[in-house]
């Protein structure tokens, strides 16, 4: 248990119903007493845990506010020491007053992410749990939320002990068969340990494609819509928002900027930039423009290339073409007209019909776009690699177990192999939390807010 008494204001700044101010440490109880007063006259120090008594919060003889305060006994709290939290109405100076005096009665001001720190010290989750109490505070959408809920209730973790597992079972074994190299027994031969250590590269591997896929799930791809002026952009973007965000015009040239607009299409959060139409003009202004939209097309994540099959397509539509990424997709649009383009010039790229005017074809659009964003596909139970750090561990692990397949396959002794299979082990477990420094710890709890 750390010896220092925190507190810190645990609820959104601004106006709300209530805002709770959080104090843990061995002498949070002590420290609440001081400054809260129950209606019954009842001290919280003679409470059972999970109980709460109705007060004021007060310093010296002035009333603060009218207040809840509930105790939770160690180790049965969220950072597994002594906590009250007490609830004051929800307004930002009120909370602040009362944090004041709760510091003043001698509780120090939580650092960054503190009480979740301390509930990781305390062995209340691991490092991996820990880091992803933040994702469920910031998730932007479903699938974000659920996968983030998996990693708090130990998904990567379970993932990760059983690779630790299979690591320990081959790393004894090693043993057993470096002392009995000439017994016969089951299992214990080059060839299976081949195989083991080959399963876990697949599963590292797997895992950390899962990061990718992930990361867009939480945070969203940036794509752009371009094509030349007219040819139906901004009504191909407002259908994609369904509303008016783009001007919707038939004066070509229009959109000479960017306009940006998140959307959230089936699970999948877009962040969708409209860009000035690409094509060759004199005008100094809608040039600038044009620089943007190519700038743009080049630096997104997914880029959706928008075409006129009304018109035959002209030198501004084939240079386009050769200017757009392999994962592009093209959306051929005013399909409700005759087709008078040469629509082979596409080859093999990702095509689809489309009418702006009609609506026609945004089923088949959206199912390309998510199928090209899921494209190492998983799913809301998998484990999620959810950080930054949690990939840099396991990608050290895969290359550690990369390292061991090729020692074993040039005849290293066992020895050299399990020293591989130590670093494995050693990055694994400094994922979860298990073995970790505290420089580490330090650094990933700087990240989160102050009172989580
Ligand atoms: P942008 O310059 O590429 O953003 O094009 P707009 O979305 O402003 O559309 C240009 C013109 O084409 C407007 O008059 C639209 O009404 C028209 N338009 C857009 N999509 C379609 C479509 O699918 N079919 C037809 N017939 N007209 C369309």
């Amino acid at each position: 248990m750390s010896e220092k008494t925190v507190a810190a204001i645990s609820t959104a700044p601004g106006e709300g119903g209530i805002a709770v101010i959080r104090i843990s440490g061995d002498t949070a109880i002590d420290v609440a007493d001081k400054c809260f007063k129950s209606f019954s006259g009842k001290t919280l120090s003679t409470l059972k845990g999970y109980t709460a008594l109705y007060g004021q919060v007060f310093f010296e003889n002035t009333v603060i506010d009218d207040a809840v305060a509930l105790v939770f006994l160690a180790p049965k709290s969220f950072t597994g020491e002594n906590t009250v939290e007490i609830s004051v109405h929800g307004g930002r100076l009120v909370a602040l007053e009362a944090l004041r005096v709760v510091l003043n009665c001698g509780a120090a001001l939580a650092e960054n992410g503190e009480f979740t720190k301390r509930a990781f010290l305390n062995g209340k989750l691991d490092l991996a749990s820990a880091e992803s109490i933040m994702e469920i505070i910031s998730a932007k959408n479903e699938t974000a939320l659920k996968i983030s809920r998996n990693a708090k209730n130990g998904r990567i973790s379970k993932e990760i002990g059983k690779i630790i597992d299979k690591l320990l079972e081959l790393a004894a074994s090693f043993s057993v068969y470096s002392d009995y190299p000439d017994e016969e027994i089951e299992n214990l031969n080059p060839e299976t340990f081949k195989n083991t250590l080959s399963e876990i590269k697949a599963t590292l591997k797997r895992l950390l494609d899962t990061y990718d896929t992930g990361k867009v799930i939480r945070e969203g791809i940036d794509c752009s819509i371009v094509g030349k002026p007219n040819v139906g952009k901004s009504s191909l973007m407002n259908i994609l928002c369904k509303t008016d965000r783009s001007i919707v015009t038939d004066v070509a040239g229009t959109t000479r900027d960017i306009v940006e607009s998140t959307v959230l299409l089936d699970g999948i959060t877009l962040i969708l930039s409209d860009t000035a139409g690409i094509h060759k003009t004199e005008d100094i202004v809608e040039k600038a423009g044009v620089d943007r939209s190519i700038k743009r097309l080049k630096n997104s994540s997914l880029v959706i290339a928008v075409f006129d099959i009304s018109r035959p397509f002209d030198n501004d539509d084939l240079s386009l073409i050769d200017e757009l990424p392999v994962n592009a997709i093209i959306v051929l649009n005013k399909n409700d007209l005759t087709c008078a383009a040469d629509l082979s010039v596409f080859k093999d790229k990702k095509t689809v019909m489309f009418s702006a005017k009609e609506n026609s074809g945004i089923k088949e659009l959206s199912k390309m776009i998510t199928d090209t964003v899921k494209s190492g596909s998983i799913s809301e139970n998998d484990a999620v690699l959810i950080s930054e750090r949690q990939r840099n561990c396991a990608n050290r692990a895969y290359l550690s177990i990369c390292e061991a397949e090729n020692a074993m396959n040039i005849g290293v002794t066992l020895d050299a192999v399990g020293v591989c299979i130590d670093d494995c082990l050693a990055a694994l477990l400094e994922l979860t939390g298990k073995r970790v420094t505290n420089e580490v710890t330090d650094e990933v709890f700087k990240r989160f807010c102050v009172g989580k």
